[in-house]
Order: structure tokens, then C-alpha cells, then sequence
């Protein structure tokens, strides 16, 4: 599948890796938007927030367990987590992921 995050999670393309088990993998954004700023995949392509099911839907609330233990060991308990839905939100990678943006004092967004 030509999927960038697919890539990366089978190691074909190189990332900054944070975190990594069976069903999630965290690694640092590319191009980041605050001092810190990571994402979070599931490792099941799911496209994005609209294609979260009742069948692939426990992967969200590991995903959500896990954002604050890396934020404690990154030291930053201050932090937003943003996904965009669809090419008008921003999105721009179609595997679901979170941005998690840290680090000074965030812009308002929402
Ligand atoms: P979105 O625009 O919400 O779909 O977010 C996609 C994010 O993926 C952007 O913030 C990109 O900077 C980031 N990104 C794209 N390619 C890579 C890559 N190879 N490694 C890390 N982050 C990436
Ligand atoms: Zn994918």
C-alpha cells in the first residue's frame, strides 16, 4: 500500500521513533510545529478519524493511555493532541495519527 506511515512502521522509510509496541508507534513530526511535536499511529491502516469503527476503535483509547506516559518522560505536562480529518482539516497523510504539540506557550486553536 503506498502509504508514507505504512513505511514507516515497517521500517522502509527512516523516523525518530519515541515509543513502539504490537499496536501503536510514536515517532517526532518531520516538520514540526511547536518545540515539541510528535505523532502517534496506529499500526492497522486506518485512514483517518472518520473511519474509527467499534471494531478497530480499542487502539484510540491505547493510543490516549500512552500520549501521557511519553509526555511525563518528554517532560512536557502541558501538551494539545490535534488530528485532522479530511484534506480540508489538513490532512495530508491518510493513516489515522495524532499530532501531539508541546513546548512554551501554544497558540490558540480551538
Ligand atoms: P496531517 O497534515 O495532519 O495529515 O499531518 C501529517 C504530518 O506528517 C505532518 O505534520 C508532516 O510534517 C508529517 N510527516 C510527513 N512525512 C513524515 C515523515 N516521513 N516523518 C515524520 N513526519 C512526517
Ligand atoms: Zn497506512
Amino acid at each position: 500500500m503506498d502509504c508514507i506511515f505504512c513505511k514507516i512502521i515497517a521500517g522502509e522509510i527512516p523516523s525518530k521513533k519515541i515509543y513502539e509496541d504490537d499496536e501503536i508507534l510514536a515517532f517526532y513530526d518531520i516538520e514540526p510545529k511547536a518545540p515539541v511535536h510528535f505523532l502517534v499511529i496506529p499500526k492497522a491502516h486506518i485512514p483517518g478519524a472518520a473511519a474509527v469503527t467499534p471494531e478497530n476503535s480499542n487502539v484510540i483509547a491505547h493510543i490516549f493511555e500512552t500520549i501521557p506516559k511519553l509526555a511525563g518522560k518528554l517532560g512536557i505536562p502541558h501538551f494539545r493532541v490535534v488530528t485532522n480529518n479530511g484534506e480540508d482539516a489538513g490532512q495530508t497523510v491518510h493513516h489515522l495519527h495524532f499530532h501531539v504539540l508541546a513546548g512554551g506557550k501554544l497558540g490558540e486553536m480551538a
